[in-house]
């Protein structure tokens, strides 16, 4: 069988390793904890894993491991040389140079490393909600942010690789702080994260009375995902919450409005529970906050079309690309 690739993408807490056709059809599915590497050298005890998965999905078909490109998505600043410089979300492979161990213990030629928001890019670009659309950003909301950017109908990847890391971007100035050390950035606001933060704001802040009251009055219980769940009953101070995560999320998308021209913004990652509320209002808030917004052509912001499925996707083409 020719024409395949594997893509994994290695996250904070498992990985997800697909076989993918050309044709952007899935094959072969296999899931993983990733390891904490503890009392092992960085990166072996999740190169271990990897191993595992690769020669699986390539058993259940017959494939040979040594010659079936692999793509690995990696949460953090992927330096152009394969290295990891830089991942707060996956500390213990941090410095390690995944694709080169995966690769010799292999012994395969063709294994290639990209930063995970990178490649879901890749994927709904070429196959997915970005598909025919030369300048679009990709935005993973998850724990974090992550992004991707496509302009002239590329990836763009920046001098030393680390380009589209948009959930630094400052917001507020000394505003919330951020695992990266800085203060006041994108993804404290409008991400999980961000909604796991204001919640405990707000109810501490009284804005939360009735998911206080029922959390037995006691502001701290409340969590994002009473906040969701309420809001998807119809409670207005949830409702209002999740409008004000939207408003945080159509903010960033005005600064990359600002800088890139792009007139479509691709969201994916695990707030899309809330999606029903937060990207509506997000989409009203642009109208207000992205300069010029009337002398623009329609500024669209659509959800991902592959979701958790779409960074191990798009590391297939990563591998297919270069290799
Ligand atoms: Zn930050």
């Amino acid at each position: 069988m020719s024409g395949v690739a594997i893509g994994i993408d290695v996250g904070g807490t498992k990985a997800l390793a697909l076989l993918v056709a050309r044709d952007g059809r899935v094959l072969g599915e296999m899931v993983s904890q990733t390891p904490h590497d503890e009392g092992f050298g960085a990166g072996e005890a999740t190169t271990k894993v990897l191993v595992e998965q690769v020669n699986e999905l390539c058993e259940r078909q017959s494939l040979d491991s040594a010659l079936v490109p692999v793509g690995l998505g990696l949460p953090g600043m992927m330096r152009r040389d394969g290295h990891l410089a830089f991942a707060p979300n996956l500390q213990t492979a941090a410095g390690a140079d995944l694709g080169a161990l995966l690769g010799s213990a292999l012994a395969n030629a063709s294994v290639f490393c990209e930063n995970d928001a990178n490649c879901a890019a890749l994927a709904e670009h070429e196959w997915g909600a970005g598909r025919g659309i030369g300048d679009f950003v990709m935005v993973t909301l998850g724990t974090g942010i992550g992004g991707g950017i496509i302009a002239d109908g590329q990836l763009v990847r920046g001098r030393s690789g680390f380009a589209g890391e948009i959930g630094h971007m400052v917001v507020e100035a000394h505003g919330a702080p951020c695992p990266c050390g800085g203060r006041g950035c994108w993804e404290r606001y409008a991400s999980g994260g961000g909604l796991h933060r204001l919640t405990r704001e707000a109810a501490l802040e009284g804005r939360l009375a009735t998911l206080v009251e029922r959390c037995g009055g006691e502001p701290k219980r409340v969590r994002a995902e009473d906040v969701t769940a309420a809001a998807a009953e119809g409670l207005d101070e949830a409702v209002a919450l999740l409008r004000e995560v939207g408003w945080w999320l159509a903010l960033g998308l005005a600064n990359l409005a600002a800088i890139l021209d792009c007139g479509h913004f691709v969201i994916g990652g695990g707030l899309s529970s809330a999606s029903e509320f937060v990207l509506p209002a997000a989409r009203e808030h642009l109208a207000e906050l992205v300069e010029g917004y009337d002398a623009r052509p329609t500024i669209t912001v659509t959800t991902s079309m592959f979701g958790p499925r779409s960074g191990a996707m798009g590391a297939t083409l990563v591998a297919v690309e270069v290799a």
